[in-house]
């Protein structure tokens, strides 16, 4: 049995595979044909989805996970795909080296971070695969490609960057990293309504500018985090369980099994939760400050927006949770993203604007999310690919420009459908057929 982090999607594939180079890659494939079987990769199952799953073979790189160069002057480094973020930190910093930017957790695999565009934020920095010069795939027949920013058809390499686990096994992955680096973080409370006002201004004026809001408050809790030339002054290690694990998990776990528990509280809790949160203020290594501890689980929906249509949008999901007396009692989370030009990538040629809503663990998520994501779908809204949501293949198509060049790649590399899954025929379609808009 295979699950995944929230532990709300699991599947029992009839064989596991793990590899340990990529000729064992090659071989596990070989195998998977001589079975007639399809294959996923899973990374280390941090989305929230069926996305990679298997009834039939799943492979995991938990066996591939090592650094294999670094060239410390062009910052160029060659990474297997299953090594973890945090893993991958780590060796960085001995580098003097690091990720431009990160999302709120480093326990994924690179390949699967690529694999579904995940994020962080900062109005001028573009996702995770952005960070990718180049993706190396063993292919369904066993051969392994390499495929770089700098080849003349550039297409294949900007599928390759996010292809939803279903062009081949992500065997290495070059980044492209940054000579490392400090970051002054301040997590702040402030009127929502004139952080929404101003959401242009503060995401112009940080290198990375986010935040939270629980429904039924009014106060945008907000965290900024920038560059900053001082060196990391790490909290004592008392401190830092205190702010991230006994406050951010334990006693907001507390608050939301109350919730689960007395649902009509939860509009009180919500109000009291922002009036604990109060501020805070850390200069630490990057990564220190990007990533944090995840204690207590939940599921997530997450939408790109056109940058402009992010507030109002945010306005309108506050708003139907309190006509509806949702009981909701999870923040709302907003960032803000750079465009870049992965075919499949959620911004794909567009400013974007994140809005992520979640439900804690055991209690029903898909009213509140279907109602969300027809807002969502009325601003123009792609979702994240690792996250919950409901759309299929005809209604994603006419949302990506470059939809029918990824295909195209997808029907060139992987033409008997090998790595496909449940997911990806429902959001993908079939391999090689077109799908009415
Ligand atoms: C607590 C929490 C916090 C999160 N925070 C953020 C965040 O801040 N920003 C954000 O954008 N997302 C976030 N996510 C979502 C997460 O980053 C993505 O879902 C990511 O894809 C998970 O990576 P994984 O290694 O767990 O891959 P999995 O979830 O296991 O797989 C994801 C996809 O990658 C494919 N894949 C994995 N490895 C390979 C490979 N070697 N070759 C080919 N395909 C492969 C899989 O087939 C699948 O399609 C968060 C998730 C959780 C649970």
């Amino acid at each position: 049995m295979w699950r995944n982090w929230a532990g709300d999607e699991s599947c029992r594939p009839r064989v596991i595979e793990r590899p340990g180079s990529v000729a064992e890659v090659a071989a596990a494939l070989e195998r998977a044909e001589t079975a007639g079987e399809r294959l996923r990769v899973a990374g280390s199952g941090h989305s929230f989805t069926d996305v990679a799953c298997s009834d039939e073979r799943l492979m995991t790189l938990e066996r591939m996970g090592r650094v294999l160069d670094v060239d410390r002057a062009s910052g160029l480094v060659r990474v297997e795909g299953g090594i973890t973020l945090r893993a991958l930190n780590a060796e960085l910093a001995a580098h003097g080296l690091a990720l431009e930017n990160l999302g709120d957790i480093d326990a994924q695999t690179v390949a699967g971070a690529i694999s579904t565009a995940t994020h962080g934020t900062g109005a001028r920095l573009p996702n995770l695969s952005a960070q990718a010069e180049a993706v190396e795939l063993v292919l369904a027949d066993g051969s392994t490609r390499r495929f770089a920013a700098t080849d003349a058809d550039r297409d294949p390499y900007l599928a390759a960057r996010v292809g939803v686990g279903s062009l081949g096994v992500i065997s290495a992955v070059t980044l492209r990293c940054v000579p490392a680096f400090t970051l002054h973080g301040v997590d702040a409370p402030a009127p929502l309504a004139e952080t929404l006002e101003r959401l242009d201004q503060h995401g112009a004026a940080n290198d990375h500018f986010e935040f939270y809001v629980f429904p039924y408050a009014r106060t945008a809790l907000t965290r900024t985090n920038n560059r900053v030339e001082a060196p990391p002054r790490p909290r004592s290690p008392r401190r830092a369980w205190a702010e991230d694990v006994l406050l951010t998990n334990h006693a907001f776990h507390a608050f939301c099994l109350a919730g689960r528990a007395a649902p009509p509280l939860i509009p009180a809790l919500n109000r009291i939760v922002t009036r604990v949160a109060g501020s805070s203020e850390k200069t630490d290594r990057s990564d220190r400050v990007f990533a944090t501890r995840r204690l207590v689980r939940f599921t997530e929906m997450e939408y790109a927006l056109p940058r402009e249509q992010t507030a109002a949008a945010l306005r309108r999901v506050l708003a139907l949770i309190e006509q509806r007396r949702l009981a909701v009692p999870f923040p709302i989370e907003v960032r803000l993203v750079a465009p870049d030009d992965a075919l499949l990538s959620p911004v794909h040629g567009r400013e974007s604007g994140y809005i992520a809503v979640h439900m804690f663990r055991g209690m029903e998520w898909r009213p509140y999310f279907r109602a969300v994501e027809q807002i969502m779908d009325e601003h123009d809204g792609r979702p994240h690919w690792g996250k919950r949501h409901f759309q299929t293949a005809a209604t994603l198509r006419p949302r990506y420009p470059a939809w029918d060049r990824f295909q195209a790649v997808r029907g060139r590399l992987d033409p008997a459908g090998r790595f496909g899954n449940m997911y990806t025929d429902r959001v993908l379609g079939p391999v090689g057929t077109p799908i009415a808009a």
